[in-house]
């Protein structure tokens, strides 16, 4: 059923608006049009500027307990379908410090940042494309409570994950968690995980 979830997802993607400017930022001479779905850089032949189109980095946090998954239900953009509680990382901020802001504006629960589960690009949107960083959570504290822009958070067990996902990553990572939570695959990767993060991640960090 998964699978045919990401084939609905990925073939409804239809490659139309995307990012690009008709007039250059620096001096506003006029583009030439690019051809429809190309996006990427765009060099100004009369101020000789490159203006580059980079994907913007997005944070996610599993928080996995008792073989259930926290999902939150999206109130702005893609609304009414679900999610991995996440977010965009902002100007000046630390990707981890992210997570764990985003996190608890969507649900209301304080969590430390574990080890990078899953990293993806994200193309389901053409016009606004992502790199997708999915971490690791450990519950500190809070009350479970769906946030300003969450319609609802919860729990659901990784074998009745809602067929109405917003993200064909997400769904991706939830296959894996599943997969890898029913034939312990997921408690081998957490304990080495953790275990490179004291070793390894800790020390690059100090
Ligand atoms: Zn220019």
């Amino acid at each position: 059923m998964m699978a045919t979830l990401i084939d609905r997802h990925l073939t409804n993607g239809k490659v139309t608006n995307v990012m690009r400017y008709t007039f250059c930022p620096s001096c506003g001479s006029q583009f030439e049009p690019l051809p429809q779905g190309k996006g990427g850089r765009q060099y100004c032949h009369h101020c000789h500027t490159t203006h580059y189109h980079n994907p913007t980095v997005g944070v996610a946090v599993v928080l996995l307990e008792d073989h259930c998954l926290l999902l939150v239900k999206r109130n702005g953009s893609y609304r009414d379908q679900w999610c991995i509680p996440c977010g965009h990382v902002e100007w000046d901020e630390d990707i981890r410090a992210s997570a764990a802001r985003e996190f608890k504006e969507e649900t209301g629960l304080q969590v430390s940042i574990g080890p990078v589960l899953a990293a993806f690009s994200n193309f389901h949107d053409p016009s606004h494309q992502t790199v997708g960083i999915w971490f690791w959570g450990i519950r500190d504290s809070g009350a479970l409570t769906p946030g300003s822009d969450a319609a609802d958070a919860k729990f659901f067990p990784l074998s009745g994950i809602p067929e109405n996902m917003a993200f064909p990553t997400d769904i991706r990572v939830c296959e894996a968690l599943k997969k890898a939570d029913t034939d312990g695959a997921l408690y081998q990767w957490l304990t080495s995980a953790v275990q490179m993060e004291r070793s390894f991640s800790l020390l690059l960090r100090e």
